[in-house]
C-alpha cells in the first residue's frame, strides 16, 4: 500500500477487485474507487478524488462472497462513527472507560456496512488498535483470544510476511501489527506452527535495502522511515534485531534529520510529528538516543501544542487527537515530556471522546473511530491518566 501510483494491472485476477483507496494524514479512509465506482465517506467532507492525497492505497482483495463463509468469524471493522466527539461539559475530566470498551466490541458487528469491505486493507491494523486499547483499559478479555489467534494466522503468507486480510500480499506494516498483536496477547509461540518467527525475521529482514540501511514496505519498493522503524519493532520484540544492518539503518535515521530538529520520511523530507516518532523510535531501539539534539527537537516537539491544549503534526495545522501520541511519545523517549501543558493536553483528548456511546475522534465534532481511540487512550496513559495500563513510549 501507500504508493503513489496503481499497481500494474496485471496483478487482478477475475476473483479479485482492484480497489483504491485514499488515506489522509490520519490514517482515515476518504474515499475508495472499485473499478469505475469512487465512494466518498460520509466521515469526510471532501466530495472529490483529491490530487494529491496523502496515501494511495491500491489492494487487491477477494470478492466478500468468498469472506463471510469459513474461517475467523472475529474482525474488526474500521467504520467510523456513528457518534461523535465532544458533547458533554466542556470541563468534564472523566475517561468513560465501559463505554470504549463496549465501542471497540461493537466494531465486529457492522460488517453489514460497505465501508467494511472496503476498509479490509486495514483489517489487521485495526485488531491491532483495538487490541492496544483494550489492554491500556485494563479489559483484555474483551475481545476473543482464540480467535484473535487464529484470525492473525490465517493472514500470514507463503514468504512468512503478513498481509492486512486472509489472501492479501505481505506487508511491512501488517507484519509488524501481527507480531505486535501476538506478543500483547502472549502468543508468540503460535507462530511456530507456520514456520516461526525465523520466517517472519527473515520476511522483515529480506525488506532492508543493502545501499542505503532503510526498508521497503513490500516487494513493490516504496521506502519510507515508518517502516524502518517498525522492522526494528518487529525484530526487538522477536529477538531478531541481529538479521539486519543495524549499523546502516542508523545511520539512514541520522540523514533525515532536519536543521529544526525534526525527521522527515526520508532523507531532505520535511519535519512531520508522526515521522519523528519513528525515527526516534528507531534509535531509541538501537540503543543510539544519543544521538539526537534533544533541546532541538524537544523545542520543535512542545511548539506542535496549540492554544486549545491539542498537538498538530506540523507548523500551520490543525490539532489532532492521534498527534498527542506521536508527539507525547516523542517527548517522552528523549525525556522532554515536561515540556508541554500536559493538563490542558489531557483535558483536549477528554474533550474528544463521545460521552454516550464511546470512542474518540480526532476533533471534538468529528466522527469517532478505533485509530483515534487507541491513540487517545494511549496519549492519556502516557501522562499518567489514573486507571490505565502504563504505555511504553516505543
Ligand atoms: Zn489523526
Amino acid at each position: 500500500m501507500a504508493s503513489k501510483t496503481r499497481p500494474p494491472i496485471s496483478r487482478l485476477t477475475d476473483r479479485t477487485w482492484l480497489v483504491c483507496s485514499v488515506i489522509d494524514g490520519s490514517n482515515r479512509l476518504v474515499a475508495t474507487e472499485a473499478s469505475s465506482l469512487t465512494i466518498f465517506f460520509p466521515s469526510s467532507t471532501r466530495t472529490q478524488w483529491p490530487s494529491r492525497p496523502a496515501y494511495l492505497c491500491a489492494f487487491r482483495t477477494p470478492l466478500p462472497s468468498s469472506l463471510d463463509s469459513s474461517g475467523p468469524s472475529w474482525k474488526m471493522s474500521l467504520v467510523s462513527g456513528p457518534g461523535r466527539g465532544g458533547g458533554g461539559s466542556p470541563d468534564q475530566q472523566e475517561l468513560f472507560v465501559q463505554k470504549h470498551v463496549d465501542y471497540i466490541r461493537s466494531l465486529d458487528t457492522r460488517r453489514d456496512e460497505l465501508e467494511y469491505w472496503l476498509t479490509e486493507h486495514l483489517r489487521l491494523n485495526g485488531v491491532y488498535w483495538g487490541l492496544t486499547a483494550l489492554h491500556l483499559l485494563n479489559h483484555p478479555e474483551a475481545l476473543p483470544r482464540d480467535e484473535t489467534i487464529a484470525f492473525v494466522l490465517s493472514c500470514q503468507c507463503e514468504n512468512g510476511g503478513f498481509g492486512a486480510a486472509p489472501g492479501h500480499d505481505a506487508h511491512m506494516l501488517y507484519t509488524v501489527s501481527a507480531v505486535q498483536i501476538l506478543v500483547t496477547i502472549d502468543a508468540l509461540d503460535e507462530l511456530d506452527r507456520q514456520g516461526g518467527k525465523e520466517k517472519v525475521g527473515a520476511f522483515i529482514a529480506s525488506l532492508q535495502d543493502p545501499e542505503t540501511g532503510t526498508f521497503k514496505g513490500d516487494q513493490w519498493g516504496e521506502t519510507d522511515t515508518r517502516f524502518l522503524y517498525g522492522a526494528l519493532l518487529a525484530l526487538s520484540l522477536l529477538g531478531l534485531l541481529d538479521r539486519i544492518d543495524l549499523e546502516k539503518a542508523v545511520s539512514y535515521v541520522q540523514q533525515c534529520e532536519n536543521l529544526d530538529g525534526g525527521y522527515g520520511v526520508r532523507p531532505g523530507a520535511e519535519s512531520h510529528s508522526g515521522q519523528v516518532l519513528t525515527c526516534v523510535g528507531a534509535l531509541a531501539i538501537a540503543g543510539r538516543l544519543d544521538l539526537i539534539d534533544k533541546d532541538r527537537l524537544g523545542a520543535w516537539l512542545s511548539e506542535r501544542q496549540l492554544e486549545n491544549g491539542g498537538l498538530n503534526g506540523r507548523p500551520e495545522k490543525l490539532e489532532d487527537v492521534c498527534y498527542s501520541w506521536w508527539v507525547a511519545a516523542s517527548l517522552a523517549m528523549i525525556g522532554r515530556l515536561h515540556w508541554i501543558d500536559r493538563d490542558k493536553l489531557a483535558a483536549f483528548i477528554l474533550r474528544c471522546q463521545d460521552p454516550e456511546g464511546g470512542g474518540f475522534a480526532d476533533r471534538p465534532g468529528d466522527m469517532v473511530d478505533v485509530f483515534h481511540t487507541v491513540f487517545g487512550i494511549a496519549g492519556l496513559s502516557l501522562l499518567g491518566y489514573p486507571g490505565l495500563n502504563e504505555v511504553d513510549p516505543v
